[in-house]
This record gives structure tokens, C-alpha cells and sequence, in this order.
């Protein structure tokens, strides 16, 4: 007998469950069908193991430090095992957490690996879903409405495949056991660069091979310049504009060796391991697209603004739609999808969304980059101010970096905002909440932020696009 309700959602990550609980919130019977852990790969393979590595990494580094801050310690050591034992009770918490979500809101969850097999008998607007169940059992669940939500997995090059011994992704990475003493990271994009930082903050030997001309490609020049800066000084090798040759891959006395291109040139690479960071592919593979009309774009599904695909009763959100392929993004687009689905609508815009990158120092942004916004048209005011001038930044012994707000001169709409700095993982939320509120930089100014307090950068820099600015 097949289940029916009113949405099921193919996939229970970031996306998928969150779209689970407010369908469920707006008075929807839901289904939700998981083949692995709810959680998805942002609890389990991303975002929050790999944080909590980070904190590992960055608090050692810090107390390697602290005779600067007049504590003079002696015998630190790092016991990695114990580092990977707090990252996995951290995972382990929340996925309870999740369990108990789905519990708390009457959500049935299936766990088995879906399959839309086209539209049924009982339901021929939504894909009804075969469900090979974890015990080797098939159910059919047949909602009114079907959201994919099936993520993506680590891409890889040919020849180079993650096989956990000598060839990573970042699955294999958050695994480790013991740290190599030398690693060799493929591609310096969000993830390249946090494992870069983690990485040399244990100790380890890191170079980074990036094929464009800077890290974090798809950011602005000026905080990839300052990022590799830092990155350098502490004793990270970046290679930009290098990219690696797969075919040379070679394990050699115990090393990985293999080639790179820069120019005309051919640089050999050496290191323990290497570690693969290219992005993300969609996981559109055997889910049943064939027996859809759903269309996909550059191997991602299509979706229009209401996250509906080809398909008006089947939606799809998060990673496997490609786009910014975060955590926040998927939920949000969740959301979008089910209150389009409940007949309401939900204001979502992507230029507002924040884009963070955990390494030390932090990189966060929002919206349009000055020469994006240059191309696009846009006469541009920029308020630039540095972290050096921000009290509270010399006091944690975080004083490099800076925060720039790109502002329509026209409109004086906020068109993006750039940051790097230690913590500005928070401070760009601050922005991102301006953004949405529709205010201009002068009003950001006009807020009385606490002293000391690193948020006071955020003003300082609002205060320079009309040239009111105080501190410098
Ligand atoms: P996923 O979380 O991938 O969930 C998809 C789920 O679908 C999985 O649980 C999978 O098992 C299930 N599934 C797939 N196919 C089927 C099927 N046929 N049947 C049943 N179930 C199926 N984002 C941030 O915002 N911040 C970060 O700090 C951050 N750090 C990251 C660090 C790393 C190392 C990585 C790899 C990613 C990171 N991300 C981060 C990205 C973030 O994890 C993803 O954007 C997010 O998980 C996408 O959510 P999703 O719901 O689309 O997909």
C-alpha cells in the first residue's frame, strides 16, 4: 500500500529537513525519505565537522601564540584523536537534534534511497517515489507535491579519484587519524582554502594549487590578495594560476608526486597526501529524473524563482540546483519551495545571502564585488575601513583585514559587501540583515554600536561611502 501525503522531500540535508519542518509548520502531512543520516552533508561530511576541526586548529595556533599575550605555557601538545573525538560528540549532538525535530513536528521519515518513477495513478501532477528501504524492502510514497533535495558530492579529476589513502576529498579529510606531515590541496576555493588553514594550524606542510589566477575565484581581488597575504605569512605555500597535471600522478618512497602547468612552465609537486577540492557536482544520478520532465542546466536541476522545476509539482532545492551550494542557501530555498507550495509567497534573494570562508583570517561577503558591480553599470561609492583602527580588533590581536561596502551612488542601495578578518563571519550577518531591511549606509552608520566591539568596523566603514567617517 503506497503512503500519500501532501510533500515528501527526496533528501533530509540542511535542505531537505528544514523544508520538511515548515511544510509541516504550515499544516502539510510530510514525508521525508533519507537514505544515509538526516543532516545531509552539511552536519555529517561538512559544514560543522569541519568547524569544529577549525576551532581545534585555530585555538592550538593561539596557544602556540600566547606568550605574546604575556601566558607563557609549556609541554602544549596536540592529541588528534581527541580533537576528532569533539568533532564527532559536536555532529553526534546535533544529529539528535534533527531526529527530534522530525518527532516534534510529526514528520515521517523514511530511510531509503528514492526514486521518482513518474507521475502514478494516484497522483499524476507529482512524481510518485519507489523507495528501496534500508532493509532491502521497496515502499511507494505518492505525495501531492515532490521536493528534491539530493545534494551534491566532491568532484573529482580523472585519474585522481579519493580513495582515503593517498587522494582525498573532503569526506576522506574530516576522517583522518593521524596528520600528514605534508599535503598537497587541489584547488583554493572555500573548502581548499579552510583545509589549508586547519591544516598548517596543526603543523602540516601545506600547498595549495589554484588553476585561476586567485584563491576564492569567485570573490573580490583585493580580499584574495590580502587572503593569500595571510595565508603566506603563516607558511602556506599558494600557487595560483598553476594547475595540476593528473596524468603525472605518481606514489613514489611514499610520496605523492605530481606535475603542474604554470604558463610554459612545469613545476613538481611533492606532499604526503593529496588533497582534491574542486567543487561540488549535483547528485541527479539515479533518482529517476529520466521519468520526469525535468530539465537540468550545466548538470544542475532547473528551477525557476518559486524553486518549481519543469515539473510545476515536483521542486527542487539546494546543492543539486547549483548556485551558491550552501548550507543557509538550501534551507532558504526550502522554505521558498514549500510556502510557494502552501500558496504564500517568501521574499529570498541570493545577493543577500551570506558567503563565509572559516580559514584564519575569515573572508565573508554579500552581494556584488566593486567590479561586479562596475560591469554590470552601476556607478559605484566604496567605504573602506581596516580592522586597525577598531579597538577591539587590537585587543583580540586581530588587526588585519578590512570591511568594504559597495554602494549604488545613485540609489544608495547596499550592492555588496566584502570583509576579511578574524570573526567576520558575524560581522557580515550584520550587513546581509541591512541589505534585506532595504537600509542605506548612512542609516548603518547612524547605529550606535557598542565600544569596544568589532561590529563598531561595520559603521566606520558605512560612515566612509559619504565621508563621515571617524576613526581614521
Ligand atoms: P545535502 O546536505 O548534501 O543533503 C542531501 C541528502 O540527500 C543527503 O543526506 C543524502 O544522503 C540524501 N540523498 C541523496 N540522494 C538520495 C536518494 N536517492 N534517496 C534518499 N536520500 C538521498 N555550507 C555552509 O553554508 N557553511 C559552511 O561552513 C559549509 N562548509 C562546508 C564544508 C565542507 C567540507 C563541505 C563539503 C560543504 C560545506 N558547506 C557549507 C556546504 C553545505 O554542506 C551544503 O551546501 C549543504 O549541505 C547542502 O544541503 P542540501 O540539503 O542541498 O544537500
Amino acid at each position: 500500500m503506497a503512503i500519500t501525503c501532501d510533500v515528501a522531500v527526496l533528501g533530509g540535508g540542511t535542505g531537505g529537513y528544514i523544508a520538511a519542518i515548515r511544510a509541516a509548520q504550515l499544516g502539510k502531512e510530510v514525508v521525508i525519505i533519507e537514505q544515509d543520516k538526516l543532516g545531509g552533508t552539511c552536519l555529517h561530511r561538512g559544514c560543522i565537522p569541519s568547524k569544529a576541526l577549525l576551532r581545534s586548529a585555530e585555538l592550538y595556533a593561539q596557544m602556540k601564540d600566547s606568550a605574546s599575550y604575556g601566558i607563557e605555557t609549556s609541554g602544549l601538545s596536540l592529541v588528534f584523536p581527541k580533537v576528532q573525538e569533539r568533532k564527532q560528540a559536536i555532529v553526534d549532538q546535533l544529529h539528535k537534534g534533527v531526529q527530534y525535530l522530525m518527532k516534534k513536528n510529526k514528520i515521517t521519515v523514511i530511510q531509503g534511497k528514492g526514486r521518482v518513477i513518474g507521475p502514478s495513478i494516484f497522483s499524476p501532477k507529482s512524481g510518485a517515489v519507489a523507495v528501496e528501504l534500508n532493509d532491502g524492502e521497496m515502499e511507494t510514497v505518492v505525495p501531492a507535491n515532490l521536493i528534491i533535495a539530493t545534494g551534491s558530492r566532491p568532484r573529482s579529476l580523472p585519474g585522481l579519484v579519493p580513495n582515503g589513502e593517498r587522494i582525498l576529498s573532503s569526506d576522506e579529510a574530516l576522517l583522518l587519524e593521524d596528520l600528514p606531515e605534508s599535503m598537497i590541496i587541489v584547488g583554493g576555493g572555500v573548502i581548499g582554502v579552510e583545509w589549508a588553514s586547519l591544516l598548517q594550524d596543526f603543523g602540516v606542510n601545506v600547498t595549495v594549487v589554484e588553476a585561476a589566477g586567485q584563491l576564492l575565484p569567485a570573490e573580490d581581488e583585493e580580499v584574495a590578495r590580502e587572503l593569500q597575504k595571510h595565508l603566506h605569512k603563516r607558511g602556506i605555500k599558494v600557487l595560483t594560476g598553476v594547475k595540476v597535471l593528473p596524468d603525472t600522478y605518481a606514489v613514489m618512497d611514499g610520496q605523492v608526486h605530481i606535475s603542474a602547468q604554470q604558463g610554459d612552465q612545469t613545476i613538481e609537486l611533492q606532499g604526503d597526501k593529496l588533497l582534491i577540492s574542486i567543487g561540488r557536482q549535483a547528485n541527479v544520478e539515479n533518482i529517476g529524473l529520466e521519468n520526469t520532465d525535468i530539465a537540468l542546466s550545466n548538470g544542475f536541476i532547473r528551477v525557476n524563482e518559486h524553486m518549481q522545476t519543469t515539473e510545476p509539482h515536483i521542486y527542487a532545492i539546494g546543492d543539486c540546483i547549483g548556485g551558491l551550494q550552501l548550507a543557509h542557501a538550501a534551507s532558504h530555498e526550502g522554505l521558498v519551495a514549500v510556502h510557494h507550495i502552501a500558496e504564500e509567497e517568501l521574499h529570498y534573494d541570493e545577493n543577500q545571502v551570506p558567503r563565509c570562508v572559516y580559514s584564519r583570517p575569515e573572508v565573508a561577503s554579500i552581494g556584488l564585488s566593486e567590479k561586479e558591480a562596475r560591469a554590470k553599470g552601476h556607478e559605484v561609492m566604496i567605504g573602506k575601513a581596516p580592522f586597525s583602527v577598531i579597538g577591539k580588533a587590537l585587543v583580540h590581536g586581530d588587526k588585519e583585514g578590512f570591511v568594504k561596502i559597495v554602494t549604488d551612488a545613485k540609489s544608495q542601495d547596499i550592492l555588496g559587501v566584502q570583509m576579511i578578518g578574524n570573526h567576520v563571519t558575524e560581522l557580515i550577518n550584520q550587513t546581509a540583515m541591512a541589505a534585506v531591511l532595504d537600509a542605506t549606509p548612512w542609516e548603518l552608520g547612524q547605529v550606535a554600536f557598542a565600544h569596544p566591539s568589532l561590529s563598531e568596523i561595520v559603521g566606520e566603514a558605512a560612515l566612509v561611502v559619504d565621508g563621515r567617517n571617524i576613526n581614521f
